[in-house]
Order: C-alpha cells, then sequence, then structure tokens
C-alpha cells in the first residue's frame, strides 16, 4: 500500500510537472493579434478555471485589437464566457467539475468597499470589476481562469443553451442596465439613440422595465429591422428626419423621460441631452474619448432638474442569475442577436470577413458575431 501510494505520488508529481497547453487568442500589439499556445491556468486559492464552450466578439475586442483601449501585450482577450468547470481551487465551494456556468464580463470580489457598497464593477477602483480581457487573460481561448470563483459563477439551468445565455454576460447586462440606472418607471418615454447590439439590448430593458414608448434612433437598415424586432415602437432615422423635432412630436411637445445614450459619440451625447423633458434622465452607456459638453437650451441653463447617470455593465453571479430567469421564463430571448458562428481557429479569418464587410465599430459593444469552440 505504501508503494503504491508512493506511485500514485510520484505520477501526481509528475502530471503536475507536465504544463497542459491550450490554443488563446493573444494581444501581441496594435493590430496584431494569433491564436498561440499557451499554458492551461491553475487555479490557486478561491479561483476555478473554465473550459470555453461559447463565447462572444464584443466592440471593446476591436477597440483593444486597433491600439484605441491599451492592454499589455501577450494578454488574452475576450470577456464574455460560457463554459464548463474544469478545475476548482481550493476554498471554492458548492460546486462542482462539470457544472455549467456563466461568468459576468465584470468578476466582483465581492469584499472590498466598493463591493459591499454595492458598486460592484467598480471594484478595487475605477472600472476595477472588467478584470477578464483587460487586467488578466480573457475568454477566447480554450481554458479561462475565474477570480473570486464564489461570487462569480453562476450556474445554467439546464434547460437553457449555451447561445440563450452568452450575451447576458456583457452585452445585455450593459443594455438592460441603462433603463435601471435611470429607474424607467411604467409609461415613461425612452429614446435610444444607436441599435447596435448594445442599443437593442437597451430596447429590450426599456420594454422589460415598463416603458410606455420607445423610440429607437438609427440608420442602418439592418438594425432598424433587428430593432423593430426587439420591440422598439418608432424608429427615426436621422438622416432622413430632425431627432429633435421627431421626438417632440412623438412626445407631445415635452421630451422624452429618458434618453440613452448607446454608441459613444460627443454629438450623440448631446443629441440625447437635447430631446429630454424637463426632469428628465439622460442614462449613458457609451465610451467617450475627447470632450463632452451639454447643450445650454435643453440644459435649462442648469435649472432643467435633469440627471446624466452612467453604468458599467453588472457583473457578479447574482446578477447573471437574474438576467437567467429572465430568459428561462421567456421574457426576453437575445439569439436573433447572434448573426454568425465561427470556431476559435477561425477567430483570425473573421478579422478579414468583417473587413471585407465594411464593418466597423461604432459602440464599445458591437459584437458581429461569436465562435464555438
Ligand atoms: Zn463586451
Ligand atoms: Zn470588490
Amino acid at each position: 500500500m505504501a508503494t503504491l501510494a508512493t506511485m500514485e505520488h510520484k505520477s501526481g508529481a509528475r502530471s503536475k510537472a507536465r504544463v497542459e497547453r491550450m490554443r488563446a487568442l493573444v494581444f501581441r500589439g496594435p493590430n496584431q493579434i494569433g491564436i498561440e499556445s499557451v499554458p492551461i491556468p491553475k487555479p490557486g486559492y478561491g479561483e476555478a478555471v473554465i473550459r470555453v464552450t461559447l463565447t462572444t466578439i464584443c466592440g471593446t475586442d476591436v477597440h483593444i485589437l486597433k491600439g484605441e483601449y491599451p492592454v499589455k501585450p501577450g494578454l488574452v482577450i475576450g470577456h464574455e464566457p460560457v463554459g464548463v468547470i474544469h478545475e476548482l481551487g481550493p476554498g471554492v465551494k458548492d460546486y462542482a467539475v462539470g457544472d455549467r456556468v456563466l461568468v459576468g464580463a465584470i468578476t466582483p470580489c465581492g469584499q472590498c468597499e466598493f463591493c459591499l457598497s454595492g458598486k460592484l464593477s467598480q471594484c478595487g477602483g475605477p472600472i476595477g470589476g472588467w478584470k477578464f480581457g483587460n487586467t488578466i487573460n480573457g475568454a477566447q481561448a480554450e481554458y479561462l481562469l475565474v477570480p473570486n470563483a464564489q461570487a462569480n459563477l453562476a450556474k445554467i439551468p439546464d434547460e437553457l443553451t449555451d447561445e440563450q445565455v452568452v450575451l447576458l454576460a456583457d452585452i445585455a447586462s450593459t443594455g438592460f442596465s441603462a433603463s435601471e440606472s435611470a429607474g424607467v418607471q411604467f409609461g415613461d418615454s425612452v429614446a435610444i439613440f444607436a441599435q447596435g447590439p448594445i442599443g437593442l439590448c437597451a430596447t429590450v430593458g426599456a420594454r422589460l422595465k415598463g416603458a410606455g414608448l420607445v423610440i429607437a434612433v438609427e440608420s442602418d437598415p439592418v438594425r432598424i429591422a433587428m430593432s423593430k424586432r426587439m420591440g422598439a415602437d418608432v424608429m427615426i432615422d436621422y438622416h432622413k428626419q430632425d431627432v429633435t423635432d421627431a421626438v417632440r412630436r412623438l412626445t407631445r411637445g415635452r421630451g422624452v423621460d429618458v434618453a440613452i445614450e448607446a454608441l459613444g459619440m460627443a454629438q450623440t451625447f448631446e443629441n440625447a441631452f437635447g430631446v429630454l423633458r424637463p426632469g428628465g434622465t439622460l442614462s449613458s452607456l457609451g465610451v467617450y474619448s475627447g470632450k463632452l459638453s451639454i447643450p445650454l437650451e435643453p440644459f435649462a441653463a442648469g435649472l432643467g432638474d435633469h440627471k446624466i447617470v452612467t453604468t458599467l455593465c453588472p457583473g457578479g453571479k447574482e446578477r447573471m442569475r437574474r438576467l437567467m430567469e429572465l430568459v428561462r421564463h421567456s421574457r426576453v430571448d437575445l439569439r436573433p442577436l447572434l448573426t454568425h458562428t465561427f470556431t476559435l481557429g477561425d477567430i483570425e479569418s473573421l478579422r478579414r470577413i468583417r473587413q471585407s464587410e465594411g464593418w466597423r465599430a461604432q459602440s464599445r459593444d458591437q459584437a458581429l458575431g461569436y465562435f464555438a469552440k
């Protein structure tokens, strides 16, 4: 018996010494990415490693690729993982290897002053909750190390497919949050500026929160069609009509209760502010560069009782559980937003497909497609 134990110990030591490897999409520098063979991560205390079964490509990844959002060369990018628990580190309770899990793009620790104040996305400091594909290796890989696993592994109900939940990690969580942060009330009028994936999810979220009138501002015909399908009541094509005039007509001259900015451009921010009623709320999802200004007239010179709220994607396992409940009980179906499917190995050719389609990133979260392993 002792010999057997020794032998087991020896073979265990040997397998530990052999580093298993996986394929991962590595950012090498601006406009340089590639699939590389890297070690499969090993979970430390409180961590887990999942085998990724499905993820997406986010507009943020495109910003990273172009060098517009700086991350360290050598980083694995991607932040929207669905997978199966491959290995659990010590200290993670109530999970088992093989459990199917959804992990939010934002992985709060659940213990710092920001988390305990309810600001999970700002875990540890500004934007600190966003770790995957930003400050630690991300999800466009065969395996992914999940930090603070106890706070972040959300078990997927058996009846839900990977496709039904993958957008909840970031795009839907962010899009829905616009109406939550604005405190949309039953019967509110809501105008959403831009209908990329985030804007489309903001449209879905406005309806979920009980908006009476959902107005979507968009010019791309494909997105206009999708926006109607996802529940917009009225479309305004800003190439064909004046948005401010159109919104005023639709709201009998008063302006909307809530305007959602889902693009991240200064002009759109100003336009969104321009359609607010007195006391209305501008809910901003965009990621901006340069300067923002507030138009003086709709701002009522500072006397209009307006609110501006911003939201970074809400994460953590309880957020994921709640969003999956919406899908499980057929309140939302985001599968129409999944337009293309690729394998991990196809990801570089996806870049070429995107270029040939003349596709360009306008907002932070214009996922064109997603890939399965
Ligand atoms: Zn994203
Ligand atoms: Zn925290």
